[in-house]
This record gives C-alpha cells, structure tokens and sequence, in this order.
C-alpha cells in the first residue's frame, strides 16, 4: 500500500496551490480530481484588486494579501514554465465630483497610497468609456489566466507522478488517526471541492452561500494593458474582453441566462459607449460563504480531515496567503487565523 502525507481532493485553484506549497515544504502528496467544465476556477475572470466595491474600500486584508501576490504568481510561472499571471492597473472611474473631491484627501493616507497610481481629475479619452469626473489609476491588480495556471500544474503534478483523474469516492475512504483510501494511506485528507463540497459527507453541512455569476466574452476597442471598471469590469483577455460579473444566490446552475446577459449589458452601456460585438456569455457559482470567509481546518471528531475551501469571489488574491498559512499551521509553526479557522461553524 503506498504512503503519503497527504491527500488532496480537487485540482481547482485552491487544491492546485495547496498541493504545490505542500510540495515546496517537503512533503508528499498524492491528488485526486475530477476533470470537469463545471468548475469555479474554468469561469473565473481571474482578477486581483486590493479597492474594490461601490464605495472603493481596501478588501478585508488587502495589506497582507497583495504584499506578495504578484511575486508568488511569477515564481511560479518560472517554476511550471508557463505565462498566467497578467498584471495591470485597473482604471476605477468616479461617478462624480463629490467622489473625486474624497479621493483627493484619501489618495495620500498611508493605507491607500500603496494601491494607488496616479488620480486622473479628468477624462483620459478612451474610446467610448464614459469618465467625465476622471478616476484612479489602481496599482496592485490585474489578473491570472486560472483555466491555464490549473493546466500547469495539472502537467506538473502529472510529471511527478502525484495524480489521479476521478471522482473521489466518499464510502471508499476509512477514517482512523490516518486515512485508507482504496490502496493509498495518507496522514491526512484535505478537501478542495470548491462549491461541490455540499456533496462530501463530512463538510456537507458547512454554511456555503453559494453565488453564480456570469460574464460575457465581448470583441472592441479598448486598451489591452488596463482593466477599466465600474460596477462592471471590462478585462482584455486573449485578444477579448471579458465584461463580469453577476451574482445569484437563487439560481446555482452553470447555464448563462438572458437576465445574466442583460443585466451586464445594462451595466457596461453604463460606463461604455463603445461599439462591441457580442461573442459569448459564461456561468459558474462561486464557492462563497455565510460570513464571506474561507473555511480551512480540520474536523473536530475526525482531525484527519481537512477542508481548504470557501474563496468566494477572490480565489485568486485569498488562496496563496492561505495555502501559506495553512502548510506553516501543519509544520507546527503558527496558527489559523480565528476568521477563516473551521472550528468557528462547528463548534
Ligand atoms: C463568473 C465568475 C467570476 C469569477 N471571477 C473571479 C475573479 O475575477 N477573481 C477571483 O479571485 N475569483 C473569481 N471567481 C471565483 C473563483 O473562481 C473561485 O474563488 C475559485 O475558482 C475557487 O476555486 P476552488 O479550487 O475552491 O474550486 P473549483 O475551481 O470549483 O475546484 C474544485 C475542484 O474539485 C473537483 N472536485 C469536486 N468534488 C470532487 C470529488 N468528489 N472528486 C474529485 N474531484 C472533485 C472539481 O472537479 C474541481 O476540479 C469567479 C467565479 C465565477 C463563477
């Protein structure tokens, strides 16, 4: 029977970072998942913002997440040899003088100097983008290509002979001080489902608020190194742009729906007066939580299962911060933060 440290459930974002960090520390691992379109990680537009929302606040810790973001990607690119990692500032437009005026005093405060470029106190003439109160210029941000850094490490983890394409099992696995999975013994199993974790029998009850979300696959003429955005994003993609997203609670399928499309064509005519044609549209659900708060940790009757999920709609900025956190957690060396810890729900 092989041996390993540990088992990785799912080779989305979350379980491909896990794997690889668990892997730089020295320990072995062994992964399974099941290829599918279906998943979060195929759909995501894939962007790091540190200011984000209608009111342009620091994301919950912006300071820590985004100190190492961008070198943790380009390692990593170096180390899979392969390009995903795209960054570039976001043009965050006002919507009016009031705003700017805030902007003027806040743009110099230490906590927001960091993320913030250059302020534009009027229009930069883009093409067709409606900015007549000007806007930021955001540092900091840009996005990672997911669907190519999970094929990566998908060849990565292939060539080091650690995975398996299939569906886990649930009633194959045995659950002692270790785990016995059919003939692979490991010291822990840890789970990253993404929003599929509502099937596994040991985390089904977690308290997900799954959200779906669309984006549409636009053709224009727009810059091709900034992200332009205003309750609407518009991403240059692969010679595309990506316009996004959506949030539904209510319907969790992965079908695009004509109330998806035309809410988002509503909210770019908003901010962009530009010709575009429309190429195609996209769903998927995000894997968010009750408390907007990733769930990470161990069971508290069976230690010997994990969970690394719950990234919500900022995968790409949590995910490696946490990974980080919780391999050190494993080595003994530190704790899991009290907000993300697992316990919090199963107390
Ligand atoms: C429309 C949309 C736009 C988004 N935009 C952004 C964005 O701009 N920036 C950002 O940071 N995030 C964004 N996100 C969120 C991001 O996609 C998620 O945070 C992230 O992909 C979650 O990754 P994951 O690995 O946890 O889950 P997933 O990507 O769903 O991966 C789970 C994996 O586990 C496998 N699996 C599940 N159950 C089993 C089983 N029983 N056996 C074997 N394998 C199994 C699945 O097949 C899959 O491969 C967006 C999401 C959507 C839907």
């Amino acid at each position: 029977m092989e041996k390993v440290d540990f088992l990785i459930v799912g080779q989305g974002i979350a379980g491909s970072i896990l794997a690889v960090k668990l892997m730089d520390a020295g320990y072995s691992i062994k992964i399974i998942n099941e290829e599918k379109q279906e998943i979060s990680s195929l759909k995501a537009g894939g962007i790091y913002n540190p200011i984000t929302g209608r009111k342009m606040v620091k994301t919950w810790l912006a300071d820590e997440l985004f100190l190492n973001l961008e070198s943790f990607y380009q390692e990593l690119e170096i180390k899979l040899s392969a390009r995903f990692i795209y960054p570039m500032p976001i043009y965050r437009m006002f919507g009016s003088y009031e705003e700017q005026n805030d902007w003027s005093i806040k743009i110099s405060e230490p906590g927001y100097k960091q993320f913030v470029e250059e302020m534009k106190g009027k229009s930069i003439g883009l093409n067709g983008v409606k900015d007549e109160f000007g806007g930021l210029m955001l540092k900091k941000c840009g996005y990672v290509n997911v669907p190519d850094l999970l094929t990566a490490c998908r060849n990565f983890f292939i060539h080091k002979g650690v995975y398996h394409s299939e569906v886990f099992e649930y009633n194959e696995l045995t659950v002692g001080v270790g785990i016995n999975y059919k003939n692979l013994k490991a010291d822990k199993v840890i789970f990253c489902e993404g929003p599929e974790a509502n099937k596994n029998p040991f985390w089904k009850d977690l308290p997900f608020r799954l959200v779906k979300g669309e984006t549409l696959e636009i053709i224009t003429e727009l810059p091709e190194d900034m992200i332009v955005n205003k309750g609407v994003f518009i991403l240059p993609k692969e010679g595309r742009y990506t316009v996004g997203a959506t949030y539904d609670h209510n319907h969790l399928d992965h079908t695009p729906s004509e109330k998806g499309i035309k809410n988002l064509e509503e909210r770019l005519r908003k901010i962009y007066g530009g010709e575009y044609q429309f190429v195609k549209a996209k769903a998927g659900v995000r894997p968010a939580t009750f408390d907007r708060r990733p769930f990470i940790g161990f069971h508290r009757e069976q230690p010997a299962v994990g969970v690394f999920n719950g990234f919500g709609s900022k995968g790409v900025s949590l995910i490696p911060y946490f990974a980080e956190q919780l391999v050190n957690y494993l080595r003994g060396d530190g704790d899991l933060m009290p907000e993300v810890d697992i316990t919090r729900v199963t107390k």
